[in-house]
């Protein structure tokens, strides 16, 4: 079999072992293949096996993939860090944006959004383990963006994605952030914000994130193996 394939059914099998074990629906939660630097075909042979979300962070490879793969019903993501000037061809070309972390980005995505496509879905990143050089908005900034981003016409804001800082800590640290991403949703929920999203969890983290909450996992290595 193919490696691809076989790594793609390991993921999904942690998954639905995560999610049980959490005492959770296995389809409550998703899986985002993010197929950054790989090959068309290598997405190919994962939506040939049912996979039909993907996530790219890099905006031209992203479009090209695309192009090959225009005859393939795929739902694209975007989940990389967001130049203003790329604001109006990703509001053109994806049905997701993870990484939305402030308000002139967002209020651009939504204007650039062409009516016909219907709302783009999006996430507010936030940078939950606060650190200086990540992106995303801080737990201070938050109340305010998501006001303003939920009134929003072109955008439906789902809820929040965060990437958590790497850490050699135990199983209790590593929990922390995904906890707090989680307590934030549930907080946005009482404010009587209509959000569905956990987006977080990745190859190393997925199951703490599952058991925590997480909608979306984003793995990219445990499916196609090691970037170079
Ligand atoms: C690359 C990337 C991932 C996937 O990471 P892996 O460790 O390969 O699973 C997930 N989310 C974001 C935002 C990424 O940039």
């Amino acid at each position: 079999m193919n490696a691809v394939v076989n790594q793609l059914a390991k993921v999904r099998k942690k998954i639905v072992e995560a999610a049980l074990s959490a005492g959770r629906e296995p389809s409550s939660v998703r899986l985002l293949a993010v197929s950054k630097t790989r090959a068309a075909d290598e997405l190919l042979t994962t939506y040939q096996e049912g996979q039909k979300d993907f996530g790219e962070n890099y905006l031209q490879e992203a479009l090209d993939k695309q192009e090959l793969l225009r005859d393939c019903e795929i739902t694209w993501h975007f989940i990389g860090p967001i130049q203003s000037n790329k604001t109006r061809s990703i509001a053109e070309n994806f049905d997701w944006v993870h990484s939305v972390d402030r308000l002139k980005i967002a209020k651009r995505l939504s204007e650039q959004r062409p009516e016909e496509k219907g709302p783009l879905n999006i996430c507010l990143q936030v940078n939950i383990s606060n650190e200086e050089s990540k992106s995303g908005a801080s737990l201070q900034e938050l109340p305010a963006l998501v006001k303003e981003v939920s009134e929003l016409p072109n955008l439906h804001l789902r809820g929040l994605m965060a990437i958590p800082a790497k850490t050699s800590a135990n199983s209790h640290d590593r929990r922390l952030p995904f906890a707090r991403l989680r307590e934030t949703l549930e907080i946005m929920k009482g404010q009587g914000y209509s959000v569905d999203t956990l987006s977080m969890g990745m190859t190393e983290d997925l199951e703490v994130a599952i058991s925590e909450g997480a909608t979306w996992v984003r793995v990219g290595r445990a499916i196609f193996g090691k970037r170079d």
